[in-house]
């Protein structure tokens, strides 16, 4: 969105009280999620109130779940911008379009003119939209609509030209980006996508990872592929939710602890290093303190190396709405925490190995902790959500933000990894 309104004339500005136009693009994934999208679209309406910006518009899925109600109760919104709208959304904000939700399902492409909210040194793409599945707790599948990818071509062209530009790691996102390709005809889409990827020419080394990864669909091809090619990142994100086969059942998604221990134990088998991320659920109705505790023992015997903990919330519109035994949120609180504290030794113990190595990391520039330091990550840290290397000494060269570069690791944290920059890159050349 923003990429299009500076193709058309529009300046972005870090000020929202400076601002003539606010653009607030929501979420509506969890309750916590729609809370702070509503708190963001209150702020922007008070900005209005005092006389800035002239106008306001609100985007993205909270559009799609509470449209109508933000018409009728905020008058200051002038406009609504769907998540099928998001190509007609100059029109929209400069008041010359139709009504929101009248588009057909939408998908950018590498011309869509596009301007890089993440620093200079990675970037997000997306490589599909919506989803298949049926889980019952999400109500992605209604919010954003059918899977469908964007041609191969495209995305190639997207990561060439951001390559181009200097970006040093690619981060491929969709709601499920182990069914890219299947609305296309291809099969394992995602693995004839990544080995593209890392057979492109670039100006420097870079990363290619892919984030959200459904359990059912790491194939073979998939492993051998990230196993065949240095530029693809030994990382597999994949949400598993829970351990407890009756629980996963009653969620819609099938599976078991059993299972997904022998998934893990192939990934590491064929991809030695590779670093494992998972997203968990606890308090989903019905979840019993045998079904908790299966969960925490199947936690302790996978060894993550990055987890999530999500609490349950309940979505009126999600089928798990209507199911009995819910819990208080007392309950799915302390369960988060004790499923957290348990990673938490894990991940300090998992980090210990990395004492007095030296690895490759990506250096990002002033520590997001304390300016006194610079950060870089690993391969095995994704941007946002991982644990990051802090440097506190530097050998040669200042460290420049994007560099590919070695380091010797001198401590290590419950999350995060501490040590000295060397001058040596990460492909063996000399530092540039
Ligand atoms: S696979 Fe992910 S996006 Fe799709 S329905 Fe399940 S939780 Fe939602």
């Amino acid at each position: 969105m923003m990429g299009q309104l500076v193709a058309h004339g529009h300046r972005p500005t870090a000020h929202p009280e400076q601002a003539d136009l606010i653009v607030v693009n929501t979420c509506a994934f969890i309750r916590p999620a729609q809370e702070e999208s509503v708190e963001a679209i209150l702020e922007a309406v008070r900005l209005k109130h005092s006389g800035k910006p002239k106008k306001l518009v609100v985007a993205g899925c909270l559009v799609e779940r509470f449209g109508e109600e933000i018409r009728r109760e905020l008058p200051e919104v002038d406009g609504l911008v769907g998540v099928n709208d998001v190509g007609r959304v100059v029109e929209i904000c400069e008041g010359r379009a139709a009504p929101a939700g009248t588009g057909g399902p939408y998908l950018y492409s590498h011309v869509t003119p596009r301007l890089q909210a993440t620093p200079a040194h990675y970037a997000y793409i997306k490589i599909a939209e919506g989803c298949e599945h049926t889980c019952a707790f999400c109500i992605i599948p209604r919010l954003r609509g059918p899977f469908r990818s964007r041609p191969l071509d495209s995305i190639v062209a997207e990561a060439a030209g951001l390559f181009a530009r200097g970006v040093r790691e690619i981060n491929l996102v969709a709601q499920d980006t182990t069914a890219y390709g299947e609305d296309l005809g291809l099969k394992d889409g995602l693995a004839t996508l990544l080995a593209r990827l890392a057979c492109l020419k670039t100006p420097r080394p870079g990363w290619v990872r892919f984030l959200y990864a459904h359990p059912n669909k790491i194939t073979d091809r998939l492993l051998e592929t990230l196993a065949a090619h240095p530029a693809l990142v030994r990382y597999l994100d994949i949400p598993l939710q829970h351990a407890s086969a009756r629980l996963l059942r009653r969620m819609r998604r099938g599976g078991s602890g059993r299972i997904y221990l022998r998934l893990i134990e192939k990934i590491r088998r064929a991809l030695p290093g590779a670093a494992l991320r998972t997203s968990l659920m606890v308090g989903f109705p019905g979840e019993t303190q045998a079904d908790f505790d299966e969960l925490v023992r199947f936690v302790e015997a996978a060894q993550f190396d990055h987890l999530g903990v999500f609490g349950y919330s309940d979505e009126e519109t999600s089928a798990s709405f209507r199911l009995d035994g819910k819990l208080d949120g007392r309950a799915i609180y302390n369960r988060k925490r004790g499923l957290l504290a348990l990673q938490r030794r894990i991940s300090r113990a998992r980090l210990r190995q990395w004492l007095g190595r030296e690895v490759p990391v990506l250096v990002e520039g002033p520590s997001r902790e304390t300016d006194l330091l610079w950060q870089a990550r690993l391969p095995s840290q994704a941007p946002e959500i991982d644990g990051v290397c802090l440097i506190n000494d530097v050998r040669g060269t200042p460290p420049r933000r994007g560099e590919l570069r070695r380091l010797r690791v001198t401590a290590t944290h419950d999350y995060d990894l501490v040590g000295t920059l060397l001058e040596e890159s990460a492909d063996g050349k000399p530092a540039r």
